[in-house]
């Protein structure tokens, strides 16, 4: 069965507005949402379930994206063919970062965009990064290269930013020569 979340679009003005952090213990509907959530970008990485059910696949989720403004987020990296790794970040920081910036040269994706967007979203290329899990420990990771795209985009997400918004319209793939491309 695939978990019935609903994800917002994104015209829709609650995927603009800043997520406030998040006090622990956690609702229990906050932890089923998770849990649906990591459910959800597993089989949509998974080419038989995504194509019968008609899922993009997605490897990230962020409450806003759910319609809650908490600064949660989800991430399900496929690390091998049909294993899975998830994260569960709540209230996330960015410690430090790399000089080295980076970009998905295909362009980046998001459940909340429905549409192929072209143009460079420049990130770091690493990131130490501070979060709780779902018990409020806390925790700090070290990502580098398409996880810490995955982790900027979610964090983004956080404070009311859509990939899109980051791309330059006028030329799309502005100052390409200072990033490298992923
Ligand atoms: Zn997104």
């Amino acid at each position: 069965m695939i978990p019935d979340i609903k994800i917002l679009d994104e015209k829709d003005k609650l995927l603009h507005k800043v997520s406030k952090e998040v006090t622990f213990p956690l609702p229990e509907e906050d932890k089923k949402l998770i849990k649906d959530a990591l459910e959800y970008l597993k089989l949509s990485q998974i080419e038989e379930v995504s194509e019968k059910y008609g899922l993009r696949p997605g490897m990230g989720l962020a409450f806003p994206q759910l319609g809650k403004l908490k600064r949660i987020f989800v991430i399900c990296n496929e690390l091998d063919k049909g294993k899975f790794e998830n994260y569960v970040i709540i209230n996330p920081k960015i410690i430090s970062h790399s000089e080295e910036m980076i970009y998905v040269e295909e362009g980046e994706g998001c459940l909340s965009v429905n549409r192929e967007v072209e143009g460079i979203v420049p990130r770091y290329a690493r990131a130490k990064i501070e979060a709780y899990d779902e018990e409020g420990n806390l925790f700090t990771y070290r990502v580098r290269e398409d996880l810490a795209i995955a982790f900027q985009h979610e964090i983004d997400h956080l404070n009311g930013i859509l990939f899109v918004d980051k791309i330059d319209k006028k030329n799309p793939y502005k100052d390409a020569n200072h990033y490298r491309a992923i």
